[in-house]
């Protein structure tokens, strides 16, 4: 689905990836871990269209989309979401997911005065995945609630929600375990496991949480100094002592 060959991101001079490469297949969970500076968010905002590599290519189900905006990427179903939940906080739970799906009808002046019953429809199908969405994730019960108010994990379901407002194929979550309590996140990580098996999203994580990577990612793939140090299942990964020095030298 997603095939990373010798990324290069250079900032003025710091080669922060130097040489990334792995595939991520479709209908996998791939964990990314490695220690701090290891080059895991700027690859990521590569990825997203975030920022532009300095050298090699990236490919998203079949297509070179090297260099691509992070607004074309989403419009192909490659979404992201943030280690700080960026909800609207002034706009209840249930806006907040109405808001998501770009280009809607009553977004433009004339298709509101011109055909003002498609509008509505339109509206009525957005709010009706809205609940739907609200209703799987068990926030419908906060759904009037103002964003703001949510707890961290609840925020975190909230941003899960807002990628489903999308036609998402492929999400890259920032540490979704961060900040968030035990209790929702053994909510989090059944949500995902469902999107992931049922409803065919493949994801991409940064984690730190050895415990919701256990549970949810092959394969894990860790990076060191802006490259891959080695990529297999969690056991190979965790007992490998590159991995271990990696960690240490932190
Ligand atoms: P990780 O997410 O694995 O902790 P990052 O991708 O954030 O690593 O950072 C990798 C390296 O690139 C770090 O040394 C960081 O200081 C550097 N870096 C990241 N962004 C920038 C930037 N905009 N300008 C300069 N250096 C950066």
């Amino acid at each position: 689905m997603l095939e990373l060959d010798q990324l290069v991101m250079d900032f003025s001079g710091f080669r922060a990836v130097n040489g990334c490469s792995f595939n991520v297949g479709q209908g996998s969970i791939t964990a990314l871990i490695g220690p701090n500076g290891a080059g895991k968010t700027t690859l990521f905002n590569l990825i997203a269209g975030a920022l532009k590599p300095t050298g090699g290519t990236i490919r998203f189900l079949g297509e070179d989309v090297t260099g691509a905006s992070s607004d074309v990427l989403f419009h192909k179903g490659l979404v992201r979401t943030f280690q700080i939940p960026h909800e609207f906080h002034r706009l209840t739970v249930l806006e907040n997911l109405m808001m998501v799906p770009p280009g809607q009808p009553g977004e433009n002046l004339f298709s509101n005065w011109l055909s003002w019953g498609s509008v509505k429809r339109h509206e009525a199908d957005v709010e009706r995945k809205a609940w739907e969405t609200l209703e799987f994730l068990e926030l419908a019960h906060v759904a009037g609630q103002r964003a703001g108010e949510l707890s961290g994990g609840q925020k975190k379901l909230l941003e899960l929600g807002r990628t489903m407002m999308t036609d998402a194929k492929l999400v890259l979550l920032d540490e979704p375990a961060a900040g968030v309590n035990r209790t929702l996140l053994r909510k989090l990580e059944e949500k995902i496991l469902i999107l992931n098996r049922e409803r065919g999203y493949t994801f991409i994580l940064i984690e730190h949480d050895m415990e919701m990577i256990e549970k949810l990612c092959h394969p894990v793939v860790c990076m060191a100094e802006g490259r891959v140090l080695i990529q297999g299942d969690f056991q190979t990964v965790r007992s490998d002592a590159r991995v271990l020095e990696a960690y240490l030298g932190e």
